[in-house]
C-alpha cells in the first residue's frame, strides 16, 4: 500500500505511526509544510524502510512565512521529494494568492535549476494557476497533484501536462472526487490520506487507510482491490525510477 501524502510530523504520537505503518510494509511519502520541519522530520523517519520525506513550504503557510523560501530552495538540491507545495485559493487564502504565486514559482524555478524533483502539489480553488505555473517552468520535473478538487476540464488539462495524481479514502467518499478520479489517466494515479487532516468520525486517517482507497480505486477501474493495490504499486515504481 502506497500513502503518497501524510504529514507523519504532525500526528500526535508520529513515532507509534511510523512504527505501524512500517509493519504495514506501507510506501509511504511523509511530506513536510516548513524547510525545517523536514530536517527534523528526516531525523524521526532515521533509515525506516519504503518511507520518504518531502521538502515543503505549505501555501496555507506562505502569508506568514514566505521568507522561508529562500532557505526551501537552497535545500532543493538535497531533496528528492519536494512538498508539500503548490497554491491555495479557497476564500480564507485567497488575499496571499499573488504572494503564494511567486514563491511557487521560485520553487519550480529550483527544482528546474536542479534538473527536476517529484513534486506534491496543494492546488485547492487554485487549480488553473497551479497548471499555468507548472506550464511556465516545464523542467521542474514530475507534479503530482493531491486530492485534485479542479473541473473536469482542469483535470484534462493537468492530464496533458503530465501530471500524476494523489486519491485518498476523503476524496473518494464524494461523488464529484469519485468521477475526477474515473477520468484520471489510470497510470498516473496513487492513494494518499493527507492525514492527519482528514478524519474519520473523530479519528484522523492513519497511512494504512489508504486501504479503503484502493477498495474505491478498485470499484471505479472495475478490478479487485489487490488488482488495484498491484496497479497501483506498479505506478509508484514507475515513478520514482523517472525521478531517479
Ligand atoms: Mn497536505
Amino acid at each position: 500500500m502506497i500513502d503518497f501524502h501524510c504529514h507523519l510530523d504532525l500526528y500526535e504520537d508520529p513515532l507509534v505511526v511510523l512504527t505501524q505503518a512500517v509493519e504495514y510494509r506501507c510506501y509511504m511519502l511523509a511530506v513536510t509544510t516548513t524547510p525545517l520541519a523536514w530536517a527534523g522530520t528526516r531525523r524521526l523517519v532515521g533509515g525506516a524502510p519504503r518511507v520518504q520525506v518531502g521538502l515543503g513550504l505549505h501555501p496555507e503557510l506562505v502569508a506568514s512565512r514566505h521568507r522561508e523560501v529562500e532557505l526551501l530552495c537552497s535545500m532543493v538540491p538535497d531533496a528528492k521529494y519536494v512538498g508539500e507545495i503548490g497554491l491555495d485559493g479557497s476564500r480564507p487564502h485567497r488575499g496571499s494568492l499573488a504572494l503564494q504565486k511567486e514563491v511557487f514559482a521560485s520553487v519550480l524555478q529550483a527544482c528546474v535549476d536542479t534538473g527536476g524533483r517529484i513534486m506534491t502539489i496543494h492546488s485547492r480553488g487554485a487549480a488553473t494557476e497551479v497548471l499555468d505555473a507548472l506550464e511556465a517552468h516545464p523542467g521542474a520535473g514530475i507534479p503530482v497533484l493531491h486530492w485534485f478538487s479542479g473541473t473536469q476540464s482542469e483535470l484534462a488539462r493537468a492530464d496533458m501536462l503530465g501530471c500524476w495524481f494523489s486519491v485518498g479514502p476523503t476524496m473518494l467518499r464524494s461523488k464529484k472526487g469519485r468521477q475526477l478520479a474515473a477520468a484520471m489517466p489510470r497510470d498516473r494515479v496513487l492513494t494518499e490520506t493527507d492525514g492527519p487532516f482528514t478524519r474519520r468520525g473523530r479519528s484522523p486517517l492513519m497511512p494504512w487507510d489508504v486501504l479503503e482507497a484502493e477498495r474505491l480505486l478498485g470499484e471505479i477501474w472495475g478490478t479487485s482491490q489487490a488488482g488495484a493495490r498491484r496497479h497501483l504499486l506498479s505506478n509508484l515504481r514507475r515513478l520514482v525510477d523517472a525521478g531517479d
